[in-house]
């Protein structure tokens, strides 16, 4: 948020909570109390702390701090009392009875023991010297919204899809992490982008989802999600409305996490496992039904995750595949190449039959039944069974390769020589699965299929 200035705020704080932390806390999260008296409608929290440098993985010699905030409603995970985590994005922000600023959660400013949660993300050699002001009823008004996507959008016209498939995007970022659009405006982008879906997922929170509703009518259905956001990697879940423990990186406790977000109903990724992501630490967890094979432009070392996609495969997880632009930026051009500024890069298609909704759409991700592409406009790659193969389709894929794998490698490759294209390809080798990718001259990647399973690989003929 922008610095809030007035009299208020120059006046000496309520609290003042103070601290070190050493390479010892690194990636620890630490909760501070501090005490709340009865009559309070709103609070001010700034926090400042020293050799201050921004998030960004590669990045070091200097200090990283994460913030958050919990009520005396409590602390453990999935509890109420998390008013929200803002990462080290905000130096500042309000939480009141009537407003918040994103992704806080406004509420009332309830008596006794509230925590600061502090997570040192990374800690330079001079140690992490930090402060939190906290000011009790300064009286600060709500910030207007600068909207600047409002009204009527007008969507792209697009090959059409096959019927009952949809095309989406998985994964944005609004300012309720660290994007910098609001919820309206990504759905607005989205319906330019000719999205059928947005999946939401801001880190750590699912206060966007109230400001996103249902979507539908004109913009994407929203997908509610979160990127559950931790010092190891981050992984999605899709069909949730809660969020999931995130302040112990270490395999056991990210892998109970997802296992429960699972088992509550949840699709779960792990997202960009790759060193452009930042990468995912906990090689040895299993609880999740996805892997982002596909994050922003193919070029950011996307075949790294595709590689960790395609081990696990070979290993018989079942795991689909989903892609995601990992969208932050709509408003003006970021040259950070880690930011990619359209809805769409790289489009996840799901086959979800005709009236689909969030919930058959999660459905038909279960089911594995998706590809991923460079974009909306496809390429579309279909891959369906045939007798003893399987019968591939490529819509706008003239001029690319098509390569189709099983788990011990290629078993068929063509030319794609038209617009509308299609061939059936023998399974003849014992494979226990099957998968498509296309690519293009220029050896980028501009579709793959999830993994089709055959129950009894078929045998050596
Ligand atoms: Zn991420």
């Amino acid at each position: 948020m922008r610095p809030v200035r007035g009299s208020a705020l120059d006046s000496p704080p309520d609290v003042v909570l103070k601290g070190r932390f050493t390479d010892a806390d690194k990636e620890r999260y630490s909760l501070v109390p501090f005490l709340v008296e009865p009559g309070h409608r709103q609070m001010h929290v700034r926090y400042s702390y020293t050799d201050r440098i921004d998030a960004d993985q590669f990045l070091s010699g200097g200090n990283t701090l994460d913030i958050g905030l919990f009520d005396p409603r409590g602390t453990e995970t999935g509890s109420v009392g998390f008013r929200g985590w803002s990462g080290s994005d905000q130096l500042e922000f309000v939480i009141g009875d009537e407003w918040s600023t994103p992704p806080y959660t406004a509420g009332p400013i309830l008596q006794g023991t509230w925590n600061v949660l502090l997570g040192p993300y990374k800690v330079g050699p001079r140690g992490c010297d930090w402060s939190v002001e906290i000011r009790f009823d300064p009286g600060i008004s709500r910030l207007e919204r600068d909207l600047v996507r409002v009204g009527d959008s007008r969507s792209r016209s697009l090959p059409e899809a096959r019927a009952g498939w949809l095309r989406g995007d998985l994964h944005c970022h609004t300012r309720y992490s660290d994007g910098d659009s609001w919820p309206s405006e990504m759905l607005y982008a989205g319906a330019e982008a000719g999205l059928d879906f947005l999946g939401v997922t801001d880190h750590n929170t699912v206060a966007h989802l109230a400001e996103y509703g249902a979507g539908g009518n004109g913009r994407p259905i929203v997908i509610p999600g979160v990127e559950v956001t931790t010092y190891g990697g981050h992984w999605n879940a899709w069909g949730t409305d809660r969020w999931w423990e995130f302040r112990t990186p270490e395999a056991p406790a990210v892998e109970q996490a997802m296992a429960e977000a699972a088992e509550a109903g949840a699709f779960v990724s792990v997202n960009h496992p790759k060193p452009f992501g930042p990468a995912w630490e906990y090689g040895t967890i299993r609880s999740m039904h996805a892997i982002e094979v596909w994050n922003g432009p193919w070029a950011r070392l996307n075949s790294i995750s595709l590689d960790f996609w395609e081990a696990r495969l070979r290993l018989g997880q079942r795991l689909v595949a989903v892609g995601g632009s990992d969208t932050h930026i709509l408003r003006y051009h970021d040259p950070d190449p880690r930011h990619t500024q359209a809805l769409g890069m790289p489009t996840t298609w799901v086959e979800a039959g005709p009236g689909a909704d969030a919930a058959t759409i999660i459905d038909a991700m279960r089911a594995g039944r998706t590809f991923v592409s460079a974009g909306p406009a496809g390429p579309q790659l279909y891959l369906e069974r045939k007798g003893n193969g399987v019968e591939v389709s490529v819509q706008g894929g003239d001029g690319s390769t098509l390569i189709v794998l099983g788990d011990k490698g290629a078993i068929g490759a063509a030319a794609v020589e038209s617009a509308d294209w299609s061939t059936t390809v023998a399974v003849r080798h014992a494979s226990t699965y099957v998968r498509a990718q296309l690519v293009a001259a220029n050896g980028e990647l501009q579709a793959l299929t999830s993994a089709m399973w055959f129950s009894n690989p078929r045998s050596e003929s």
